[in-house]
């Protein structure tokens, strides 16, 4: 017996007077009521129809209402609701026995979050426990999650905040792979990779280096694809230095870059896999903390420090056996391999027209479109610190600009991610891409302004 139903005014009154708006001023928030959502598209309280450009935080990567990942939900709800992580359950059993088939080779022993974050802070005790150091070595640019430990290895400004409450303890910051803009200004091909020396430079003169810490290609700080060289080369010298490799692959796991995992890409399998987001296509809320079988033996003498009570909840792990099969099933990770020239061509056409585009890249169904005010200078059209003081982003207006027309994209700081669901078709992604194009004249008007 559910009371009178909320008008779609209510619900948005609701949640901004109640709830925090996350990475914001709260003044202001007038966050879209969604009200339904499916395949591709999300409605809001009118009824009215939104291509969902960048699969929400890009984890809707199944797209929405999904009929097999309902079921599987609806069954285990019915089935058995929660097991304390200490129980075998068939969920956890049967997505174990499926993570096998679709992670790297090698990687084959299971914590399971409710967040990537939590992945993450479960990877960096694991990492610390396993080698006995303490020191984390994460690059600028890097986005790791929100709580104590893995906003303090996020390199991204979003860091800031926490910082005068003192620095995180033990990590340390390399500077980003980034051959568009190199942060120590070399020039690829020819630099010899020089920001992987840098790292190996660094594990010399520190002691105490437990681990590298890499999102394999950077997310929401702009979709940036190492060179070919980087990975298999910070492999060798994590070897070298008995210092482990931890891959967050919170955003680019399942299936979006066009393969399984984006190390895959390079042939280079981590000590550690950290993943959520694609696991379930985020119908529910996991995350997954994978090892190596050495990792994994280390702890059978070894106490292992860590749990949860959500640790393997069995309504999240059902769903994920659901999503993998079901992109098995669709062929999916195929699917954003195939259509990654597409959106790549129609993205160089893009640059071409708009003066105001720096550089577009990406891989598979994961691409940035990259505004700057100079493309000599590169200069972005706002910096993080315009964000949190307040100032206006071009992004966010031109963001808006295309809501209006139907479509939600990512916007962040002086680019938008472009990361449909895999489902998406070709002429979901033209109108998307036609959208974007249209709203492009206000970045291009604004130039040298
Ligand atoms: N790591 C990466 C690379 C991410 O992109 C994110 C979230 O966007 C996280 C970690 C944190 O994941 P969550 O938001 O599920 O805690």
């Amino acid at each position: 017996n559910r009371s009178a139903p909320l008008t779609s005014q209510q619900v948005v009154d609701i949640t901004r007077q109640h709830n925090y708006g996350t990475w914001r001023f709260q003044k202001g928030w007038n966050p879209m009521h969604i009200m339904d959502a499916e395949g591709c598209y999300i409605v809001d309280g009118a009824g009215k129809r939104y291509l969902d450009f960048s699969s929400q935080l890009m984890c809707s990567n199944l797209g929405h209402k999904n009929q097999a990942v309902i079921d599987a939900i609806a069954r285990q709800a019915q089935e058995l609701s929660y097991a304390m992580p200490g129980y075998a359950t068939t969920a956890r059993a049967e997505l174990s026995q499926l993570l096998l088939e679709v992670l790297p080779k090698g990687i084959s022993k299971f914590f399971f979050t409710t967040s990537g974050t939590e992945a993450n802070e479960a990877a960096f005790k694991i990492a610390r426990m396993y080698t006995g150091k303490t020191k984390i070595i994460a690059r600028y640019r890097s986005y790791h999650g929100s709580t104590a430990g893995s906003i303090a290895a996020t390199g991204d400004p979003r860091r800031w905040a926490m910082e005068p409450g003192g620095k995180g303890p033990g990590i340390l910051f390399a500077p980003e792979v980034h051959c568009y803009k190199c942060p120590i200004k070399h020039t690829y091909p020819g630099c010899g990779i020089a920001c992987a020396d840098y790292i190996e430079h660094m594990i010399r003169n520190e002691s105490d280096v437990a681990a590298v810490l890499v999102e394999p290609i950077v997310g929401t700080n702009g979709v940036i694809v190492p060179p070919e060289e980087y990975m298999p080369k910070l492999r060798r010298i994590c070897d070298e230095y008995g210092v482990l490799l931890i891959a967050d692959e919170v955003m680019t796991g399942w299936g979006r870059t066009g393969e399984w995992f984006a190390m895959n890409h390079w042939g280079v399998v981590p000590d550690i896999l950290v993943t959520a987001k694609g696991i379930t296509s985020a119908y529910v809320p996991l995350g997954l903390c994978a090892t190596t079988e050495k990792i994994a033996d280390f702890f059978q003498d070894h106490y292992f420090a860590h749990g949860h009570t959500y640790e393997a909840h069995p309504l999240t792990l059902a769903p994920a056996v659901a999503t993998i099969h079901e992109m098995q099933r669709l062929g999916l990770v195929e699917r954003a391999r195939e259509l990654a020239p597409y959106v790549e061509d129609k993205l160089k056409e893009l640059k071409a027209k708009h003066p105001s585009i720096g550089d577009v890249r990406g891989k598979g169904l994961f691409w940035a479109v990259d505004l700057v005010k100079d493309r000599t200078t590169k200069e972005p059209f706002n910096t993080y610190s315009d964000k949190v003081s307040g100032k206006p982003l071009l992004v966010d207006q031109i963001a808006a600009k295309i809501l209006a027309d139907g479509v939600t994209i990512q916007a962040w700081v002086s680019h938008f991610v472009i990361a449909p669901p895999l489902i998406v078709t070709k002429e979901q992604i033209d109108f998307g891409i036609s959208v974007l194009d249209k709203h492009l004249a206000i970045a291009d008007a604004a130039l040298g302004a």
